[in-house]
């Protein structure tokens, strides 16, 4: 473990001397590329001037702006338009509305608030009353939006080539088999959605051979595996982290990536958050492959292979239960002997790791909580079990039932159906969304069989890889446009209603399934409501059901605790499956399969903010690599952006390298989601199938791999965490709790007035409301849902790789990643960074134009009309958060015209070439709040204005509000020691103050 006192916070603080953070490889190495670029004062900015001077360049911009004068006086053709004749009573031109729905996510639904223009869905928030959001929202739900207006879903149905109508789908599969169904085969996403429950009863009632598969490339049968040997039913486990003081993650990136991690998120951060130096927090120890938000969260981090990590929770076991005394009766006496050879099984090194990590968990007892990743073997699980068990941790984790559906008798896994498959016993195969010739195991090679199967059925958003090999093709409703229900991560049952008519005619899986169930044609509304009156029934239906759809839950369905009581004999399998796995051999390389952070399994690979979206942890956007620690790189001779070939039992992929801090040694971590070949022109040539090297008998981790440079070829890689370089100064900070203690006024010298010659504009104080924002740094995970918000509130446009090389893209919030300390083991702080809104604004005072001003209230402002562009006010930015058009990206690229064009908050202005933009603190919110203020003849209520960053964020890591609402969180932050204004020194005033990181380190584990 690399020792963080090592590093001088002093010398940090000064950014004079030592060099604490940095946010490259490159940057610590001081790579003469690296030295180049950040000698640019804009990178990238003249890349494409050539030749031309600056003002040449600006006699051009003149001319063309002459030119475009005179356009603009042609008459244009006349256009008619039509008003509503009678406006709906619910419509009132220019304010918006919000509905409830839920987002499912293979099988777990988020509950959202749908922003609503005049019948047109145009942003996404969370539904605070919802357990999976809690009022926030993770980087899909932001983006979903964008996937409705997505101009390459499919329009149409097909038969063969041949378009078709719905009503000929229903006469050709609607009538009754021969059979009972014996050929009939369905492969559908898991779903907790009880309306689909009763479908798959009713089409087996009429079909009783018919058997249904569920896969979810991404999603695991480890964890219920694991509930299954440890308390002999397959549970699911349920967290709540605000019971836990001590946390041990197992490869288990809770913050980011499991299930209801959005909520899981807002529990962590509220035993996180730190409010005086003397208050508690919690301690999160993570052991994992490569580095995950939620290990760049961890006090303690231990960078193991895959193989490692079983070895290192049965040596925790061991120690916990032989060594820490906790022995409470549930414990089985057996299990406990089993134990002991276990403990030798790990690296010499980590011992002290494994010892003191087990006596903290000890000492919190119910208070701590192991959590284990889905990936991991199901022994892992069950030994999590033992560990909580043996913790009486039933506060922070206990087990429900599950809430995914089944089919019972007549579900098949994956492999039986390609099995089936293969033997010519499947004449009809219905593929609900469910992209599968792409994701299956490549051992299945269930693409090439599929051609095997008689009938080919596929409702899907796209003519993606599956639908290439299917003769019938419906396609299918976005979520926005569908109804259904679906079932939350604790069971709460949630509604699914459409902001608007299918697009495109689309359809839904129930309404498939209702052709095979015989049953007359039904419209989707009245499936559902006619399932939910048979269900819950009663005289006060309609007022239940009225209330059900308005708030997008049902009250008390969540999933009750189930009695849970350890086997003997599953613990003592479990141990016994640990002992007989044996980490793989040191020179062996392993690789680690994830679904990625935007694209997810694939599915979103068309959508262009999650395209951009730079990598929570890498800031590679557009693309996905083979992850390698810096020494496995060397070892082989690599570097970032050279190809390689990886190959695994006889499959090769060719993908290029990106050398990534944190990361274990011997093991290539691949994203999977990328390298698609479907319809959908986006996705297609972007990144590198990863797919092609996952097999069933291992599809999270395999051992045995080559990796192999291809000479000479190399795949240049759009990382933002090279941009805008911080040239050593310390920007974001972060400390242990033992340094705060001692030292709370560690920040002293980065806060408070500074002698200016300039004059101040507008201040605290005055009787306008005087916006700011405060971000906390200790609870920032980097999911990045941030960015993605003000994306979506912002109409902020999409540039593409080409742009994001050379430092051109768009994003109003950036959050910066900065590492300290020794790249194999780094400390890591996640800092959003976006317009300070500086009261003394050097953007301001070098605005030839009067473009960029102050407003009243304490805003940076800018007007888009004035903006010549000359770019003086970025180029005198220190925070490096002004944002250039150089194309007029909104006809430029296909990512940002056309269908798009309706997701278009029209509250905000859609920018064009040659401005500047940049954060606005979501002046719309701001100016609508004081409208309804004014209408109603009162002030702005305090939390009355939210920005649209603030109101994604599953953490509450940002807050906004006026400076005179001093009883909001956003002034109370503001008054803690760990207070901080970034770039103090430079005397700019920020709006903005930042709370400093602290890590909650483990005495035993810090080196004196
Ligand atoms: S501030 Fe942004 S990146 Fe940080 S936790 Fe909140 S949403 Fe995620």
């Amino acid at each position: 473990m690399a020792d963080r006192r090592q590093i001088p916070w002093s010398s940090a603080l000064d950014g004079k001397t030592g060099k604490a953070y940095w946010r490259s490889l490159a940057e610590l190495l001081e790579t003469p590329e690296l030295r180049e670029a950040a000698a640019q004062a804009l990178p990238g900015g003249d890349g494409d001037a050539g030749a031309m001077s600056r003002r040449s360049w600006l006699k051009l911009l003149g001319a063309s702006m002459a030119l475009a004068g005179a356009s603009g006086c042609n008459t244009r053709p006349a256009d008619k338009i039509v008003p509503y004749v009678t406006t709906p009573p619910e419509v009132t031109p220019g304010i918006l509305r919000y509905y409830a729905t839920s987002l499912e996510l293979d099988g777990f639904a988020t509950g959202v608030l749908v922003e609503n223009h005049e019948g047109r869905p145009t942003k996404v928030e969370g539904n605070p009353e919802h357990p999976a959001s809690l009022g926030a929202t993770g980087v899909y739900e932001q983006a979903s939006v964008l996937g409705l207006y997505d101009r390459h879903r499919a329009r149409a149905a097909r038969r063969g080539a041949a378009p078709a109508a719905w009503e000929t789908f229903v006469e050709q599969f609607g009538g009754a088999r021969d059979d009972r169904g014996a050929g009939l085969r369905f492969l559908l996403r898991p779903t907790g959605s009880p309306l689909t429950l009763d479908l798959i009863g009713r089409v087996l009632e009429r079909h009783p051979a018919a058997r249904f598969t569920f896969h979810a490339p991404a999603r695991s049968p480890h964890p219920a595996r694991g509930a299954e040997l440890a308390f002999g039913a397959p549970l699911q486990v349920q967290h709540d982290f605000r019971a836990a003081d001590v946390i041990l993650a197992l490869d288990a990136d809770f913050l980011a990536s499991m299930p209801f991690s959005v909520r899981y998120s807002r529990q962590f951060a509220e035993r996180r958050r730190i409010g005086s130096p003397t208050g508690a927090m919690n301690r999160l120890y993570v052991v994992e492959p490569g580095l995950s938000p939620t290990g760049s969260m961890a006090d303690h981090r231990l960078r193991r292979r895959p193989s490692e990590v079983p070895a290192i929770a049965a040596a925790v076991a061991a120690e916990l239960l032989l060594a820490g005394g906790a022995r409470p009766g549930g414990v089985p006496a057996g299990a406990l002997g089993a134990l002991a050879p276990l403990r030798e099984r790990v690296r010499a090194e980590d011992r002290p790791f494994v010892k003191a990590l087990a006596r903290d968990l000890a000492r919190g007892g119910g208070a701590s909580v192991v959590v284990v990743g889905e990936r991991q073997p199901p022994a892992v699980h069950a030994i999590a079990h033992l560990m909580n068990t043996a913790l009486q941790s039933d506060r922070a984790a206990w087990a429900t039932a599950g809430t995914l559906i089944s089919a019972g008798g007549a579900e098949q896994d994956l492999a039986a159906l390609a099995d089936e498959i293969r033997r010519g016993g499947v004449d009809t195969l219905v593929i609900l969304e469910n992209n599968v010739a792409y994701t299956a195991p490549a051992d299945l090679e269930l693409a090439a069989r599929l051609r095997a199967v008689r009938t080919r059925v596929y409702l899907g958003l796209h003519e993606d890889e599956t639908a290439a090999l299917c003769d019938w093709f419906v396609p299918a409703a976005h979520d926005l446009e569908a109804w259904g229900d679906a079932r939350a991560y604790d069971g709460t049952i949630s509604l699914i209603q459409p902001l608007i008519e299918p697009l495109f005619q689309g359809r839904t899986a129930s309404e498939v399934l209702t052709v095979f169930a015989g049953e007359p044609r039904r419209a989707a509304r009245d499936l559902l409501r006619d399932a939910w009156r048979a269900r819950r029934g009663g005289a006060d239906f309609e007022a239940f059901w009225e209330e059900a759809l308005r708030r997008g839950l049902v009250d008390g369905t969540a999933a009750p605790r189930a009695m849970t009581a350890l086997r003997p004999d599953g613990i003592a399998a479990a141990l016994a499956q640990l002992a007989a796995a044996a980490p793989a051999p040191a020179d062996a390389i392993e690789i680690a399969f994830s679904a990625d952070a935007s694209v997810y399994d694939g599915r979103f690979a068309n959508n262009p903010w999650l395209l951009e979206l730079p990598d929570p942890m890498t800031k590679l956007t557009w693309d996905n690599a083979a992850l390698l620690s810096p020494e496995t790189a060397k070892a082989l001779g690599v570097e970032s952006e050279d190809m390689v070939d990886v190959e695994l039992r006889g499959r090769t992929l060719s993908i290029p390298v990106l050398v990534a801090p944190g990361h274990a040694d011997g093991t290539v971590s691949l994203n999977l989601g990328y390298g698609r070949s479907g319809a959908e022109s986006l996705a297609a040539g972007v990144g590198f199938n990863a797919y092609r090297l996952r097999t069933s008998d291992a599809p999270f981790f395999a051992a045995g791999a080559s990796v192999r440079r291809r000479p000479g070829q190399k795949h240049r890689l759009a990382l933002t965490q090279t941009h805008w370089s911080l040239h050593g100064r310390p920007i974001a900070l972060s400390v242990p709790l033992a340094v705060y203690r001692e030292h709370p006024d560690f920040t002293e010298a980065l806060k408070g007035p500074q002698p200016s010659l300039l004059p101040q504009v507008h201040a605290p104080g005055e009787p306008l409301g005087q916006w700011a924002m405060t971000i906390d740094l200790t609870i920032c995970t980097g999911c990045s849902a941030c960015v993605v918000a003000c994306q979506a509130e912002n109409n902020i446009l999409v540039v593409g790789k080409d742009e994001v090389l050379k430092s051109r893209e768009m994003h109003w919030l950036r959050i910066d990643t900065y590492y300290s300390g020794d790249p194999r083991d780094p400390g890591v702080v996640h800092q959003p960074m976006l317009c300070q809104h500086c009261e003394k604004a050097p953007c301001e005072y070098v605005c030839p134009v009067n473009a960029t001003t102050h407003s009243p209230d304490g805003l940076n402002e800018m007007t888009y009309n004035r903006c010549v562009g000359t770019r003086f006010c970025s180029n005198n930015c220190p925070y490096k958060v002004r944002r250039f058009n150089w194309f007029d990206y909104t006809e430029l690229h296909a990512f940002n015209d056309g269908l798009v064009r309706l997701q278009r908050n029209p509250d905000v202005t859609v920018r064009e070439r040659g401005v500047m933009e940049k954060c606005t603190y979501c002046v719309q919110r701001i100016r609508r709040a004081e409208i309804a203020a004014r209408v109603e003849g009162r002030e702005i209520r305090p939390g009355e204005v939210v920005t649209a960053c603030q109101q994604a964020c599953p953490t509450r890591a940002i807050q906004f509000g006026s400076l005179s609402h001093g009883e909001t969180e956003m002034v109370a932050w503001r008054g803690e020691p760990r207070s901080f204004e970034v770039l103090h020194d430079q005397g700019t005033r920020p709006r903005n103050v930042y709370l400093a990181r602290i890590n909650n380190e483990n005495p035993e584990l810090v080196k004196p």
